[in-house]
């Protein structure tokens, strides 16, 4: 019998995997003909953390959230800042399994203890494993809690169109002004696009966040055109303008001037009513 080879639709890479094969991502594989979520209810990072260090600056002030990451990605941002978990594979960094019902429990016990609004998929992308996203989702909204996702966005239409009823508030990150720009970081602008906009449309909370990496996005006309797009969606959605830390394969390169990061900050307000600066 020859090998079964499948094509997983998750997102834009549409990656052709042999049978046994794991996807760029190194969260999904193909088992005999089928793509599956290698990665489902297999937590890494665990905690309650403030709704602010999503970022999320305008939904449920003052709250904390039960934070959950897996591990992979579908991008290869050079400055990751989580690429212990974000980079890893099945293995590859220690994780514990939970069901979504039990995620959804301990969701409402934190509730009742600290206030806890409910579960924010986070930390590596929780799209590359958005079945478990999806099951979680629902346990938690039968328990009468919130949905939050941190996201690069990067996915195809279908994977947000199924999601965006389950999820409450949403940052996503629009990292740069151009596809020229996501080919330096393993992505596709368009598909980031169209999810900041579906999620939009769905009536979710939508953040945005732009990191300013330096010689990169960091000219007026990037922020420009990055503030453009999100006022085509809504001039309301906030952006985080944050500064870039030396980190993961740039550990050579300078942070971002402060004084940059405010200037760009003041560029997007021309366009956006709600522009925030992050790690100044
Ligand atoms: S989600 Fe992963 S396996 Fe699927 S296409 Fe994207 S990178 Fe490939």
């Amino acid at each position: 019998m020859g090998e079964t080879v499948a094509i997983c639709q998750t997102c834009p890479r549409h990656c052709r995997l042999a049978d046994g094969a794991f996807g760029y991502c190194r969260a999904r594989r193909n088992q005999n003909g089928r793509i599956v979520c290698a990665n489902y209810g297999k937590i890494t990072s665990i905690a309650l953390d403030p709704i602010e260090k999503k970022p999320l600056a305008f939904f449920r002030s003052g709250r904390p959230v039960l934070s959950i990451g897996s591990f992979g990605c579908n991008l290869r941002c050079p400055f990751c800042q989580n690429d212990f978990i974000s980079q890893a594979g099945e293995g590859g960094v220690p994780c514990r399994t939970d069901t979504p019902s039990e995620l959804a429990d301990l969701a409402l016990q934190l509730n009742g203890e600290h206030g806890n609004i409910g579960l924010a998929y986070t930390y590596n992308e929780p799209l590359v494993g958005w079945e478990f996203v999806r099951d979680c989702a629902k346990e938690v909204r039968k328990r009468g809690l919130l949905n939050v996702l941190v996201s690069n966005g990067c996915a195809e239409a279908a994977v947000i169109d199924e999601l965006a009823p389950l999820i409450d508030a949403a940052n996503i990150d629009l990292k740069g002004p151009s596809q020229e720009y996501y080919d330096w970081v393993g992505g596709d602008y368009d598909s980031v696009c169209r999810t900041i906009r579906t999620l939009h449309a769905a009536g979710c909370h939508v953040e945005a966040t732009t990191l300013v990496v330096p010689g990169r996005n960091d000219s007026e006309s990037d922020i420009d055109t990055i503030a453009s797009f999100i006022a085509s969606v809504s001039s309301d959605i906030p952006l985080h303008v944050t500064r870039f830390f030396p980190r993961f394969k740039m550990t050579d390169s300078a942070p971002t001037p402060v004084a940059t990061v405010w200037h760009l900050a003041e560029v997007a307000r021309r366009r956006l009513s709600r522009v925030l600066t992050g790690n100044c």
